[in-house]
């Protein structure tokens, strides 16, 4: 089972605009691009809104009979481990295994020098095509690499063989994901994980390493930008070498994290999967709440006066709210507008405030940012909100598919 050259993480807080953002890959599909659409929800996000995996294998299903999807979809099992993938067994067909909690926690001395022994032939020194520098590795090198990685990659085997076993062979995509260690894997690194991802016989489609530089939910990129272009093309580089050598499949392709609103990356990004020839998957951040707060402002009425009520609500509960998401946001709280100011803005005003238009001079990032995180309160104004989506479905829709399409779609797929 292949996951496509070009996919992309959907899906939504709250469940009910698959169809809108099937309606921005249709588009993409008009221009000539196929882009493989993936619902997925963290176990994190089930818990604060009270949904289960099984609701979001139902929207997807029903999303795509609504729109008429013809194409292949997936539903990702986010961020799982051996202790939470259980509740998704059934429900999903791609599982992104997580094993940050493993990487840097010692395999075994056996196992590392039998890793070592088994990957002799990489020590030296390659020429990567696409990489200007040789990529040197010395034994002593290919055991602290395999000292930090090789228990966190034979965890993800467990987990690998453990849904493979549930499910049967083949009817699955997997993702390793390590994006959410502490420091960024260099393309040795990179060669090495990948050695022991095929020692371990995981088939993954996509593998998801942690880049430098800052990957905040809802808003742009925080870091070197020149420099995340070189960090992205050298992992390029490296894969598409460990898949010509390594029993891997010719498929697997970079998954970034977060990857919503990074436009100040879109560019590298997409001049380095044309120049490699590559496929991308991109994961986003869960911003399509977002857009339906930005419809529910524009829609004036008691759809203003709940994006207010969730704006204000946040506020109060800041510190609740950012609590699960401390590392993954930046907010200055001065810069936040006080609850009599938003009370005073028209929808156009707090929809311009909210939408990440960074040309825009009244876009601000700290409220974007509370309010992405304030889906908690959505979640509890309960029948008043999902009403509200109902009743302003329309504006809703234009604002979601047009998010996807021309800020996010258009950039990394459809340039060039
Ligand atoms: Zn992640």
């Amino acid at each position: 089972m292949h996951l496509g050259r070009y996919s992309f993480g959907i899906g939504d807080r709250f469940g009910r605009q698959g169809r809108a953002q099937l309606a921005a890959l249709i588009e993409a599909k008009r221009q000539g691009v196929d882009i493989v659409p993936v619902w997925n929800k963290s176990n994190r996000e089930h818990g604060i809104i009270g949904t289960k995996p099984a609701d979001v294998r139902n929207e997807a299903d029903a999303a795509v009979q609504a729109a008429g999807w013809g194409g292949a979809y997936f539903v990702d099992a986010d961020h799982i481990g051996l202790d939470n993938v259980e509740a998704f067994i059934e429900t999903s067909d791609f599982f992104t295994i997580d094993v940050a909690e493993f990487t840097g926690k010692r395999a075994r001395s056996a196992d590392i020098d039998s890793f070592v022994e088994g990957w002799r032939g990489l020590v030296g020194s390659h020429r990567i095509d696409g990489i200007r520098e040789p990529v040197e590795l010395d034994e002593s090198r290919l055991r602290d690499i395999a000292g930090t990685y090789l228990a966190a990659v034979r965890q993800a085997g467990e987990i690998f063989r453990h849904v493979e076993a549930r499910k049967g062979p083949g009817r699955f995509i997997t993702e390793v994901s390590m994006d959410e260690t502490d420091a960024p894997q260099t393309p040795v690194e990179l060669l090495v994980i990948l050695a022991a991802i095929a020692d371990e016989g995981i088939p993954a489609e996509t593998i998801a390493p942690k880049f430098s530089g800052r990957f905040n939910k809802g808003v742009d990129y925080r870091g070197d930008a020149a420099q995340f272009a070189v960090e992205f093309e050298r992992d390029l580089a490296v894969i598409r070498f460990a898949v010509e050598r390594f029993p891997l499949p010719h498929t697997l392709k970079l998954s970034i994290h977060s990857g919503s609103d990074k436009f100040s990356i879109y560019g590298a990004i997409a001049a380095g999967i044309r120049r490699f020839d590559a496929g991308l998957h991109v994961k986003t951040a869960g911003t399509t709440w977002l857009e339906e707060l930005i419809g529910l402002a524009l829609a004036g009425g008691d759809g203003l006066g709940i994006a207010r009520d969730v704006y204000s609500q946040s506020l109060a509960r800041i510190d609740e709210l950012c609590g699960p998401y401390a590392t993954v946001i930046d907010i200055d709280r001065r810069k936040l507008p006080t609850v009599a100011e938003v009370g005073k803005w028209t929808g156009e005003e707090f929809a311009a405030a909210l939408r990440h238009d960074p040309a825009c001079p009244i876009y601000n990032p700290n409220l974007r940012q509370l309010l992405h995180v304030g889906y908690r309160v959505a979640a509890e104004l309960g029948p008043r909100f999902l009403a509200a989506l109902d009743r302003y479905e329309p504006t809703i829709a234009e604002n979601v598919t047009a998010n996807l399409y021309e800020r996010h779609i258009h950039p990394l797929f459809l340039v060039g």
